[in-house]
C-alpha cells in the first residue's frame, strides 16, 4: 500500500499540430524508457496521454513531453489533470476513441532531415540513393494527403502495397519510420521515369542521371518537386537561361536558384547567419539574398540573365532527396523556377505538364507518387534580423495558429485577388491556407475551388460565416455571391482591404481592443469610396477603424496601363504641378519617355478626365520615383520599381523631401517639383525613403502614446523597413510587423478572419 502512495495518475491532452508527426510513437517510447503505464490515442480534439508510474518519473516524462517532442510538431497547449490510480498494464498506443479525426491539423511538408540523408548515401543501407527516402520527421505531408485522418489510405502513397521489410519498420514503434505514412523503398515505392516533351517515356536505366547529364548540357527539364515541377536548367549556362526567358516569355523577372548547398551558396551570395539559419531549416524556403559583389576564384559566374537588374538572388537549397541525388551528379547552380504559365498556378501533374509546357522543356524527370494539393516554394527575406516572409507556401503552410478564445461558429476567409490564401477559423483554432495565386484566369480560380474544397474535407468544415474584400469586382467577392445562394443561411461579412492588412497584423499579435495606428501600404485595394486606395494611415482596433491620413489622390492616366508603365503615373504627377508648357520644356526622363505629341495627347485625356481613375497608391507613387530619376519607365515585373529604389538608397542620412500633411493629405507636390528638377537616381532613392520614413514619424509624433502597426506590400522594402524598425527602437515606440505571414496580400485573408472572429 505503501508504494501505491508514490504512484500517481496523469491526464493529458496535448493540441496544435501533433497528428502524423510522429507524436504518439514518441510518447510511446518515452513511456517505455521511463516505465510507465497507460496508453496515448489520437482524438478530435488533441492527443490524448492516461500516464501511471511513479511521480518523480511522470514528472520526467511531462518535462520531456516540452521539451523533446518530434521536430515537426507544433505544441499549442498542454493540459494536465491529475485522476485516481487505474492500474494500467502497460502502456500501448490505442486506436482513437471517435472516428472523426477531422480537426487535427495538417502537417506541411518537410525537407529531407539528416537521418535519411545519412543513410541514402550510405552504400550498405537498402534505401542506398533512393529518391523517395523519408522517416516520421520529415517528407512529405500536405501535397500527398486526400482526406484526415492522416493515414496511408488516405494519401497518394495508397496505392503502393509496403513491402514485408517497409512493413515491420511501419508496424515497430521503436523504429525511428514507426507509422510514417510515406514509407517505402526500391521494393515497393514509386519509381522515376524521364520523359520527353511529348510525354513519351525517354529509354534510359538511369532517369536521375540521364537527366543531370542533359543539364549539364543545357537543356531545360521539368522535375517534380515536392508540391510541383519546376523547371530547372543550368544557372550558369547563359544560352540555356536565355532560352528559358525566351521559351516562358518571362524576359526580365528574376529566377530563383537552387544550389548544392551553403558552400555554393555563398559563391553566389553574401550571406548572414540569419539568413543562413533559414536557408539551412527544415522549411528550407527561398531566401532573397544579396548578390555576391566581390569576385574571386570561387565565384561562381552565374548567367547575368538569372536576375537582371536588382542586386538580390533568390536561393534555396535541395529539400527532397531527389534534389539531393540530382546535386549528386551536379556541381553547379540550378535555375528553379515554378512550372507554369504565367499568372497560372503551379503544375503538379506530367499530363498538365505535357500539354501546357511540352513544347518548352527537352525532358521531364517525372515519377508516379501523385501531389494531391500544390504548393509553391516559399520565400522570405532578413530585415533587420528578422524574417520577413514574402510568400509563405511549401514547409509553412498549411500555418495553424491557435486561438486563445476558441469559436463555436466556422468562418473561412476568401482572401484578395492577387497572392491568394484562404483561412478558416473553428474550435480552437486559425489555419491559413498556401499561397494560392493571382486569381486571374480559370485555372487560378480552379485552384481556389479546390483549396476551399480541400480545406472543408481537411476539417469537416461548412461555413457559417464568409468573409471577403468589398471590392465588387473581386473573384472571390463573386464566389462568396455564389456560395450564398447555394447556402442561404450562411453570414457574408465584408471587410475593407487596407483595414484587413492591419487586422492580418493584429491576428499574428493577438491584438484585439488595443488601438493602433496602422500604416497599410500597397499598390491597389478597393476604398470605401471606390476609388483605389493604397497609402492609408488607419486608426484601428479588431472591431472598428478610421482613415486618418493619405497621400493627395492622384489619377492613373490610362487606367490598368499606368500600372504597368510607371512614365504614365509620374506624367500625371507632373501635370498636376506644371502647365503643360513647362512639362514639355522640363529636362527630366519621364518627359523623355514619350514623345511631345504623346504629352500633348496624354494632357488632353488628362484635362478631360477620361480613363483616369483616382488612387492614393503608394505603390503607384514609388513607380512615379523610380521614373521621375530615370529608374524605369516601364516594369519587367510587380514591384520592380520598389525593388530597385531599395538597392539605390544607400544614404541613410539623405535629407527628406517635403511632404507636408495637410487636413488629412500628404501634399506631395513639393517632392515632385525638387524631384522633377534633380532626377539623380541615387540622391532621389536615398531621400525618398527618408522621406517617407519622416513622414511615418510626423504622423505617429500626433498620437504619441499609441503603438504602430506597418502592413501591406511596400513593407516588403528591405530599406525603408530597417530604417523604420531602427527609428522605432531608437525613439522607444512599440511597433507591429507581420512575423509569420506576409505583409502583402497573402495576409488578407487572415485579416479578413480576425474581423469576422470579433463580430461574434
Ligand atoms: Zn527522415
Ligand atoms: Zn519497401
Ligand atoms: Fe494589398
Amino acid at each position: 500500500m505503501k508504494i501505491k502512495k508514490e504512484w500517481t495518475h496523469r491526464y493529458i491532452v496535448v493540441t496544435g499540430v501533433v497528428q502524423g508527426v510522429g507524436f504518439r510513437p514518441f510518447v510511446y517510447r518515452v513511456a517505455k524508457k521511463f516505465g510507465l503505464k497507460g496508453h496515448v490515442c489520437n482524438t478530435s480534439s488533441g492527443v490524448k496521454i492516461h500516464i501511471e508510474g511513479l511521480r518523480g518519473a511522470v514528472e520526467t516524462f511531462l518535462k520531456y513531453l516540452e521539451t523533446d517532442a518530434p521536430p515537426l510538431a507544433k505544441i499549442d497547449s498542454i493540459a494536465v489533470e491529475a485522476q485516481p490510480l487505474h492500474g494500467f498494464a502497460d502502456f500501448e498506443i490505442v486506436t482513437s476513441d471517435d472516428a472523426s479525426e477531422k480537426s487535427t491539423s495538417v502537417s506541411p511538408d518537410v525537407s529531407v532531415c539528416e537521418m535519411c540523408l545519412q543513410e541514402m548515401h550510405d552504400p550498405s543501407n537498402r534505401r542506398y540513393r533512393y529518391p523517395f527516402i523519408n522517416c516520421t520527421d520529415c517528407g512529405p505531408r500536405y501535397t500527398i494527403t486526400t482526406t484526415v485522418p492522416y493515414d496511408r489510405p488516405n494519401t497518394s502513397m495508397a496505392k503502393f502495397e509496403m513491402c514485408p521489410a517497409c512493413a515491420e519498420e511501419y508496424e515497430n514503434k521503436m523504429d525511428r519510420r514507426y507509422h510514417a505514412q510515406p514509407i517505402s523503398c526500391f521494393d515497393c515505392g514509386p519509381t522515376l521515369s524521364l520523359l520527353d516533351g511529348a510525354g513519351q517515356a525517354v529509354d534510359c536505366s538511369d532517369p536521375l542521371a540521364a537527366c543531370a547529364e542533359r543539364l549539364k548540357k543545357g537543356a531545360i527539364v521539368a522535375v517534380k518537386g515536392l508540391g510541383g515541377f519546376h523547371l530547372m536548367c543550368d544557372a550558369t549556362n547563359n544560352e540555356a537561361v536565355q532560352r528559358l526567358r525566351e521559351r516562358k516569355r518571362r524576359p526580365i523577372k528574376p529566377f530563383a536558384v537552387m544550389v548544392k548547398d551553403l558552400e555554393m551558396a555563398k559563391t553566389l551570395a553574401e550571406i548572414s547567419d540569419a539568413e543562413e539559419a533559414l536557408l539551412v531549416s527544415r522549411e528550407r524556403p527561398i531566401v532573397l539574398l544579396k548578390k555576391s559583389t566581390h569576385y574571386t576564384l570561387h565565384t561562381t559566374h552565374l548567367s547575368g540573365v538569372v536576375v537582371p537588374r536588382i542586386d538580390r538572388i533568390g536561393i534555396m537549397l535541395p529539400y527532397t532527396p531527389l534534389h539531393e541525388l540530382l546535386f549528386d551528379m551536379i556541381d553547379r547552380p540550378l535555375v528553379a523556377t515554378s512550372a507554369n504559365l504565367s499568372d497560372e498556378p503551379i503544375i503538379r501533374a506530367s499530363v498538365v505538364l505535357v500539354e501546357k509546357l511540352g513544347h518548352i522543356v527537352d525532358a521531364i524527370l517525372d515519377h508516379d507518387r501523385d501531389i494531391i494539393n500544390a504548393c509553391d516554394d516559399s520565400v522570405m527575406q532578413v530585415v533587420g534580423g528578422q524574417p520577413l516572409w514574402l510568400r509563405v507556401a511549401r514547409g509553412i503552410a498549411p500555418l495553424t495558429l491557435p486561438l486563445k478564445k476558441p469559436t463555436r461558429r466556422k468562418i473561412l476567409a476568401v482572401g484578395a485577388n492577387q497572392k491568394n490564401t484562404i483561412a478558416l477559423a473553428f474550435a480552437d483554432r486559425i489555419i491559413v491556407s498556401p499561397h494560392i495565386g493571382d486569381l486571374n484566369g480559370i485555372e487560378a480560380m480552379e485552384y481556389f475551388d479546390r483549396t476551399v474544397e480541400t480545406f472543408k474535407r481537411f476539417y469537416d468544415f461548412t461555413p457559417d460565416i464568409i468573409a471577403h474584400d468589398k471590392h465588387p469586382g473581386y473573384e472571390t467577392t463573386k464566389w462568396t455571391h455564389q456560395f450564398k445562394i447555394q447556402h442561404p443561411t450562411c453570414k457574408i461579412i465584408s471587410v475593407q482591404h487596407h483595414y484587413a492588412h492591419a487586422l492580418a497584423v493584429m491576428a499574428e499579435h493577438g491584438l484585439r481592443n488595443e488601438k493602433v495606428l496602422a500604416f497599410c501600404w500597397d499598390g491597389t485595394g478597393y476604398g470605401d469610396d471606390g476609388t483605389i486606395w493604397g497609402s492609408e494611415v488607419l486608426h484601428a482596433d479588431a472591431s472598428e477603424c478610421r482613415r486618418v491620413v493619405s497621400l493627395r489622390p492622384f489619377r492613373l492616366l490610362g487606367g490598368e496601363k499606368a500600372i504597368k508603365e510607371p512614365r504614365r503615373v509620374a506624367l500625371e504627377l507632373l501635370f498636376e504641378c506644371f502647365t503643360l508648357d513647362e512639362v514639355l520644356a522640363l529636362e527630366n526622363p519621364t518627359v523623355d519617355a514619350f514623345r511631345p505629341a504623346e504629352i500633348r495627347l496624354l494632357h488632353q485625356a488628362w484635362e478631360k478626365g477620361i480613363n483616369a481613375p483616382v488612387t492614393t497608391s503608394m505603390g503607384r507613387l514609388f513607380d512615379a520615383v523610380a521614373s521621375l530619376c530615370g529608374i524605369c519607365q516601364y516594369l519587367g515585373f510587380e514591384g520592380e520599381s520598389g525593388m530597385r529604389i531599395e538597392a539605390l538608397a544607400r544614404n541613410v542620412d539623405a535629407k527628406p523631401y517635403p511632404l507636408p500633411l495637410e487636413g488629412g493629405r500628404l501634399e506631395w507636390s513639393h517632392m515632385i517639383h525638387e524631384i522633377a528638377h534633380m532626377p539623380d537616381t541615387k540622391v532621389v532613392a536615398s531621400r525618398f525613403i527618408a522621406t517617407l520614413v519622416e513622414m511615418v514619424f510626423a504622423v505617429a509624433s500626433r498620437m504619441p502614446d499609441m503603438p504602430l502597426l506597418f502592413a501591406g506590400g511596400v513593407f516588403q522594402n528591405r530599406t525603408l523597413v530597417e530604417h523604420i524598425v531602427a527609428r522605432c527602437e531608437a525613439e522607444g515606440r512599440t511597433f507591429y510587423l507581420p512575423k509569420k505571414l506576409s505583409p502583402n496580400d497573402g495576409a488578407v485573408s487572415l485579416g479578413q478572419l480576425w474581423y469576422a472572429l470579433g463580430q461574434e
